[in-house]
């Protein structure tokens, strides 16, 4: 039997995901498609959970890496990827990298600067690694043009996967959504803060077709450019994406999580379980409590990466520790949002789709999120 299973990988906040493509019969011949790349911290420094799993496994070839935008959460540690252990396909970017346009030239100009800059500036070797890791994939582009696909508009097939049943779509970014960052990145260079606040409007999200079970990568895409995707589709005849599964848009941040996006996002009849997975790791209100509370108002089961903290971080002192009070206090802490530290979630999951459209999900804990 054909299956996909797409991981999630626990990386703090940050996004590192594999789609790994296998007859069960023949786990040997998988074909894998990286999207993104990011890091976590151990006890003996950073590791980079998905390039470890890949080596594990003894992958020589990816069939494409798709970097769903240029922010550090997305390419941190992405020069373990390109750096020759791996054979990469097709790199699918957003279409303003690439490098037809004259602004990636004056960027590599820039970012070099930039990266000098910002390695004498800090001391934080986390920081210095995700400037770098940009600086690589700039790099990286400069010289695999012919390697490179971009691609704009709602519902683009992506010639991946085929031959197992699935369709890949990139459903995000728009057209028109070129002209704010542009400018930004031409006045400022990548690394000005207009550049990298205006960034996630480029960002990729793919739609995994595999034999009817749909799941939406969101990358940060926000929700304006969802509003604007719901306008653009309202031609076709469900009007809705029709996803089980997603991973709930920048980490699951309140303002790009909004019911209408859940709503538009769900399939019509929505009785099975459903999911919504989750990056954030709980500091910077990411993901928002109010995001997994609507996640689950809307049928999708919440389950986040994060394994260090609490699913999201809104808490008064007293009552800081979920595990702590009684059973019939929690739908009262529920309810207003509040929890604490110390409530892991999943850590790195599993969502195996099946060919027979059956479906499974598992992770390093299988705990239920809180909201489940
Ligand atoms: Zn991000
Ligand atoms: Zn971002």
């Amino acid at each position: 039997m054909k299956a996909i299973d797409v991981r999630f990988f626990n990386v703090g906040h940050g996004d590192s995901i594999l789609l790994e493509a296998y007859d069960e019969s023949r786990r040997t011949d998988a074909q894998y498609i990286v999207i993104d790349s990011s890091m976590t911290s151990t006890k003996s420094g950073l590791a980079h959970p998905c390039v470890d799993y890949l080596k594990s496994r003894s992958v020589k070839k990816i069939l494409a890496l798709v970097v769903t935008h240029l922010h550090r959460d997305h390419c941190q540690g992405i020069e373990q990827l390109l750096d020759g252990s791996f054979e990469i396909d097709t790199t699918v970017i957003p279409p303003l990298f690439s490098t037809k346009t004259k602004v990636l030239e004056e960027a590599f100009d820039k970012c070099k600067r930039d990266v000098e800059e910002a390695l004498k500036g800090t001391d934080s070797e986390s920081l210095r690694s995700q400037y770098r890791s940009i600086a690589w994939f700039l790099a990286y582009l400069a010289k695999n043009e012919e390697s490179l696909m971009a691609r704009q508009g709602p519902m683009n097939v992506l010639p991946f996967l085929q031959s197992t049943g699935a369709t890949l779509y990139a459903c995000l970014p728009l057209r028109r959504t070129k002209g704010t960052l542009y400018t930004h990145m031409t006045r400022g260079g990548l690394f000005c803060e207009e550049t990298m606040q205006t960034m996630n409007d480029m960002s990729i999200a793919l739609l995994i077709d595999f034999h009817g079970n749909r799941c939406l990568l969101t990358g940060d895409a926000p929700a304006a450019q969802w509003r604007t995707h719901r306008h653009e589709m309202r031609a076709e005849p469900s009007g809705a994406l029709k996803c089980r599964f997603l991973k709930s848009p920048h980490h699951g941040s309140e303002h790009d999580n909004e019911p209408f996006f859940f709503d538009y996002a769900r399939t019509p009849n929505q009785d099975e379980p459903s999911y919504c997975f989750v990056s954030g790791k709980g500091g910077a209100k990411q993901p928002h409590a109010s995001t997994l509370k609507t996640a689950a108002a809307n049928g999708f089961s919440p389950r986040c990466t994060n394994l260090a903290d609490a699913c999201f971080v809104h808490v008064p002192q007293m009552l800081s520790n979920l595990r702590r009070l009684p059973e019939e206090a929690r739908p009262f802490v529920l309810h207003y949002g509040i929890s604490g530290p110390n409530i892991p979630c999943q850590g790195s999951m599993i969502l195996t789709l099946k060919e027979d459209g059956t479906h499974s999900v598992s992770s390093e804990t299988n705990r239920p999120c809180v909201y489940s």
